[in-house]
């Protein structure tokens, strides 16, 4: 497979090596080896990806909304074509279980590209008659988009971006995770082998200097993030110097709210993959779940039972449910949590260490792990883990569990288990989150919106709503008869 080489950059439609010729290992969780050496970018990089993306943004805006969304839903049947091969790549280079990523990866890239396919031919102004003539609105494109991703959902995100942004006529500059940059190189070649004309979508591996080039240049006209809330924030501010739209989808700290007269096994259910879903890498994780007291030893039972089968091992073997930490460093990072937690006096019913798996000495696992008897100001209770870590906490009356819920500095996204339908939509309209799922937990379809607000982030994601943070309007009057100057 071609990954086992170094790969370089994808400026124009071609392969191209770094300008400083810098280098950069990206590594397999599963066993901390080096997969590949990949050429890192810098800022020279980013002013060649940006003028290429500018050439190649005259031709791809005026051709008609069908024929970009040919090419896009061609894209997307590669990637339908590819799809074993990019699982893997993405198991590989981002330590996610292969049961996971054919679905949540490259179908789910592959379904938003097939979405926007369509939407773009459907992209439309307005016309009114009005006094003295009358005027219509062209949407256009914004010009080059910059497009920086997190390393959880590589493949995903360069797809969740680019569709809209290609779909309104815009080209694009991406920058994947230094963590994960393999997915989204082999998507640019895949796009260009569908027919997406060169220069349109470039993609250039590198570090956080990257970014920043990206969001003081002068020649991209908009930023979109996936990361975290602090590189949201800087991200904000660095765009304020040159204008740019930003959307920024950045992190949470979800809360999962299970009523007493929930269906138990439903909610385990929900209460599992709000938590352990990609070894709980994920940023809309309901991790912090707060259960009815009356309800709490019977629902822990069944958590525990069901938590306990959990398989951890290899990424690539087929019956893995939980596979390895991006990073050393992120283990560590989510290690410390969990000790913090039993510090504070958080009582760990499972879990909670590292773990090893035989053959995957060298990769990077922690147990799934479960904390009772949390409280509301401890720290693994109040900031993002982005681990398998969940915290459980009790409650007894609703607007109780809707303040405490409420009380975070984010809201990405929440949910609720519960069997009346009226508490089900009046806790829903009073949570403060971007996203709310009832009766389920982490379901993302393509024609829901996705986006958080207060500090999970700005604009959103997916469905028609996405297409408006690519378009700016420009209104045309047209005069009727003379101009009546008063000079
Ligand atoms: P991160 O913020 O560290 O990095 C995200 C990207 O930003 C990377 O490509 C990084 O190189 C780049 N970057 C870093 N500093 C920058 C700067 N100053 N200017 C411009 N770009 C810069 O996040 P991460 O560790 O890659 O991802 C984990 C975070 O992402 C979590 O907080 C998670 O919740 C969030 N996330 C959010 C969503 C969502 O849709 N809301 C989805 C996935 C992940």
């Amino acid at each position: 497979m071609s990954h086992a080489h170094d790969r370089l950059l994808w400026i124009d439609g071609r392969a191209v090596k770094a300008k400083g010729g810098a280098w950069f290992d990206t590594f397999n969780p599963g066993t901390g080896q080096s997969i590949c050496r990949v050429a890192q970018a810098s800022s020279a990089d980013v002013d060649t990806a940006v003028a290429a993306a500018r050439r190649a943004f005259g031709e791809w805006k005026r051709m008609s909304g069908v024929a970009r969304g040919r090419v896009l839903r061609a894209l997307a049947d590669k990637l339908r074509e590819h799809r074993d091969e990019l699982a893997e790549l993405e198991t590989l280079d981002g330590g996610k279980p292969i049961a996971e990523t054919p679905e949540a990866d490259v179908d789910s890239g592959a379904d938003c590209l097939e979405y926007f396919a369509g939407q773009a031919a459907s992209i439309q102004g307005e016309y009114q008659e009005v006094d003295e003539g009358f005027f219509y609105t062209r949407p256009e494109p914004l010009g080059v988009v910059g497009a920086i991703g997190a390393w959880n959902y590589p493949l995903q995100i360069a797809c969740w971006k680019s569709a809209p942004a290609l779909a309104a006529g815009n080209t694009i500059v991406f920058k994947p995770s230094e963590l994960t940059p393999l997915s989204a190189l082999r998507f640019a070649e895949l796009a260009k082998e569908a027919g997406v004309p060169d220069g349109v979508i470039n993609v250039i591996p590198g570090f956080g200097d990257v970014g920043q080039a990206m969001t003081n240049h002068p020649d991209i006209d908009k930023i979109s993030l996936t990361g975290g809330a602090d590189t949201g924030k800087k991200v904000m501010a660095a765009s304020a110097s040159t204008l740019k739209a930003v959307s920024l989808e950045l992190g949470g700290k979800s809360p999962l709210i299970v009523f007493d007269d929930a269906d138990i096994d439903n909610a385990v259910s929900g209460a599992l993959m709000a938590n352990f879903f990609t070894q709980g890498e994920i940023c809309t994780n309901g991790t912090r779940v707060f259960v009815h007291e009356s309800i709490r030893e019977t629902f822990l039972e069944r958590l525990l039972d069901r938590t306990k089968k959990l398989k951890i091992g290899a990424p690539m073997a087929a019956d893995t449910d939980v596979g390895a930490m991006i990073s050393e460093s992120h283990m560590q990072h989510v290690l410390s949590y969990i000790e913090a937690g039993k510090a504070a006096g958080a009582k760990c019913l499972i879990g909670g260490a590292q773990a090893t798996v035989a053959g995957c000495e060298g990769g990077w696992y922690v147990e799934p792990t479960v904390f009772d008897g949390c409280s509301d100001d401890m720290q693994i209770v109040r900031e993002e883990i982005f681990g398998p870590v969940m915290s459980v906490l009790s409650f007894t009356d609703e607007d109780e569990v809707v303040t405490r819920a409420n009380d975070t500095p984010f809201g990405l996204a929440a949910g609720l288990f519960t069997r009346d339908i009226e508490r089900g939509h009046r806790v829903a309209a009073d949570l403060e989150a971007g996203i709310l799922w009832i009766n389920h937990y982490n379901i993302t379809p393509i024609e829901m919106p996705f986006g958080g607000i207060k500090e999970s982030g700005i604009g959103k994601e997916n469905s028609r709503r996405a297409l408006e943070h690519y378009i700016r309007l420009k209104s045309v009057f047209v005069a009727r008869g003379a101009v009546d100057a008063p000079y």
